[in-house]
């Protein structure tokens, strides 16, 4: 998954513009709101695949906002962006239905993190509910609601983050990811496995077990100087 929509809900302009720089920047697509009302209606309008969501607006609360979305049905992550400590115990204390929070200041490759974390965990159970969740490349198949892959009709035995890393890269085909990427969205922030040599094992095995010559992949190829893509 790619090019993921966040929608951005802050009303002083400066913090909004820094997100959206920062976040343009690491490949997602921004929307901005700077009421609470924009942000109900841009959430119904072009379903954002994450919110992040500042308390203090000037109408209604980020609080209000996050209940009212919960309470349409709307289960995409949200967020929230707190800036005291009077509001952390409220975001703390209510079942208000954010899955995290942030507290001002917070450096821009911590949320970043905090996304791609939140993405990828809501990826995970969002496509168990969507269609279409089988990719197929020739004589390799990816099962993404059993989870399962196989080659030429036989499964595929792979550990889980074996499975992560390869779906992640057939679901964007001919896209080059660096190994610094691939960590923070397979792994997330809470990791502190951060090594690119990790992601060179895995990928090693990953071609010895799809591959027919590993040393020379079909599928799994080396992008040199960036990191690795999925050739369909
Ligand atoms: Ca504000």
């Amino acid at each position: 998954m790619a090019g993921e929509r966040i929608l951005i809900v802050e009303d002083e302009r400066a913090v909004a513009r820094g997100l959206e720089y920062a976040l343009t920047r690491e490949g997602f697509q921004v929307l901005w709101a700077d009421t609470g009302q924009k942000a109900l209606a841009l959430t119904r309008s072009e379903d954002p695949h994450l919110i992040l969501l500042d308390i203090r607006l000037p109408d209604i609360s980020g609080f209000d906002v996050c209940r009212q979305l919960r309470a349409e049905g709307k289960r995409q992550p949200i967020l929230m962006l707190t800036a005291r400590d009077e509001e952390l115990d409220k975001v703390l204390g209510l079942e208000l239905g954010a899955d995290d929070y942030v507290v001002k200041p917070f450096s821009l490759r911590e949320l970043v993190s905090r996304i791609r974390a939140l993405l990828r965990r809501a990826y995970g159970e969002l496509s168990l509910a969507s269609t279409g969740s089988i990719l197929s490349f020739g004589d390799l198949t990816l099962d993404l609601e059993r989870l399962q892959v196989t080659r030429r009709g036989q499964v595929v035995d792979l550990t889980p983050i074996e499975f992560r890393l390869l779906r992640y890269l057939a679901s964007n085909p001919g896209r080059p990811f660096t190994r610094e990427h691939l960590i923070e969205t397979l792994w997330g922030y809470e990791s502190d496995i951060g090594s690119d040599r990790t992601v060179d094992v895995h990928m090693r095995h990953l071609r010895q077990k799809i591959e027919d010559d590993p040393a020379n992949p079909r599928w799994l190829v080396t992008v040199r100087g960036i990191g690795y893509k999925f050739e369909p």
